[in-house]
């Protein structure tokens, strides 16, 4: 596939998604780059830093590499200090262009420091797993999570440019894979039922950065459209802070329970529930493990959320509930319940 641009208008700002393979040692690479600025702190997570360290430190750019830690655990306000005190020490500062390359976590959490440094600076996505491709690394949302939940303090702030090369999906594991597949299954379920029928990864990415750009451009802060794409979220991120699973595994389990709840509230049939089974099925899911959470700690966490408790009802695949703009509302503790019971018998 050879690269493309998508361009996103967001409110005062303009956010390029560059979408290839095999670019990242280019040298219209380094000269897109150059465009944003001269010197270019290079925040990688610290795991992938064998891998594709070269790529970018082999243009002859001022490039310094800061290894940074991933995963949920390390996606906290300490590591984001330490970082800032490593970035200050180097005498980076407001002129600097953060480069922040690789999955969900490293660029929540390397969006989040952009946009607070010296009072914010210019920033590059380089995603490197499928979730962040097409999902974490769009729409400018950036977070840290907090003992009270995920993703609790943070800002909006979208990034200059999003460089995308596909090839790095290569060294992906396929847990990995899975995991991004759970938000593209998202896309297909809320908005785009064909997305579900496309098989090949490139046309997978390139459908799913299409639709989330759409999204928040007509939504960027989250007032009501782009709430869709918090379907599974509002259960999938207390299941994330009470197990120890990941974002994507506790979000695909998280839209099953939420389907059930659209069926408890009368919205959904049974049978399109059936439908969002088998395609969450066919991707090889952990399933049985969250149907042993506690009821109880399950609702406190649902009660810290940063929405509330509201959830995204479904009408049928690729169609929500408007809710007169809302597109969620707030349920009834019956109603989750009664999803949770019924969800524990169908995987057991
Ligand atoms: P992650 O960042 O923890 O990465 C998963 C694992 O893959 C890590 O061990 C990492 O080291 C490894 N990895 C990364 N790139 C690799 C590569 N190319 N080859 C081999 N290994 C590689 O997790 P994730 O699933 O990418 O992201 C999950 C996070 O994204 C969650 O914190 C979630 O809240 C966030 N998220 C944010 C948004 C948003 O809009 N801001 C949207 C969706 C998800």
């Amino acid at each position: 596939m050879s690269s493309m641009f998508i361009t996103q208008k967001i409110q005062e700002f303009t956010s390029q998604i560059l979408i290839g393979r095999d670019f990242l040692n280019d040298a219209s690479f380094a000269q897109e780059l150059l465009k944003l600025g001269s010197r270019f702190a290079l925040l990688m997570d610290e795991k992938i830093v064998s891998l594709y360290r070269d790529f970018l430190l082999s243009h002859s750019l001022d490039i310094t590499l800061f290894p940074i830690p991933s995963g949920e655990k390390a996606k906290t306000r300490e590591t984001k200090q330490k970082i800032e005190d490593a970035l200050l020490e180097a005498h980076f500062g407001r002129e600097s262009v953060f480069l922040i390359m690789g999955g969900g976590t490293v660029c929540d959490l390397g969006g989040f420091l952009a946009s607070t440094f010296c009072r914010g600076v210019s920033h590059v996505f380089i995603p490197t797993t499928l979730m962040a491709m097409v999902d974490a690394s769009i729409g400018g949302k950036t977070a840290v999570n907090t003992p009270y939940g995920k993703n609790l303090i943070g800002s909006f702030y979208p990034p200059k440019l999003i460089a995308m090369d596909l090839s790095c999906l290569n060294t992906l594991p396929e847990n990995e894979r899975r995991a991004g597949m759970a938000e593209v299954i998202k896309y297909g379920v809320t908005l785009d039922p064909e997305l579900l029928e496309v098989s090949e990864i490139d046309e997978i990415v390139r459908r799913a950065c299409a639709i989330k750009t759409k999204i928040i451009e007509m939504d960027f802060q989250e007032t009501g459209l782009r709430r869709i794409l918090n379907f599974g979220h509002t259960v999938g991120h207390a299941l994330e802070m009470s197990m120890n699973i990941s974002h994507g595994d506790a979000v695909a389990v998280g839209m099953l329970i939420e389907s059930l709840m659209s069926v408890e509230m009368g919205y959904l049939s049974e049978a399109s529930f059936h439908k969002i089974l088998g395609v969450i099925q066919k991707q090889g899911f952990p399933l049985k493990l969250a149907s042993s959470v506690s009821h109880e700690v399950l609702l406190v966490k649902i009660s810290y959320d940063k929405k509330g408790g509201r959830f995204v009802v479904l009408k049928e695949i690729g169609e929500v509930e408007p809710f007169s703009g809302s597109y969620c509302t707030e349920v009834k503790l019956e109603i989750l319940k009664k999803a949770l019971e019924r969800y524990a018998k169908i995987v057991d």
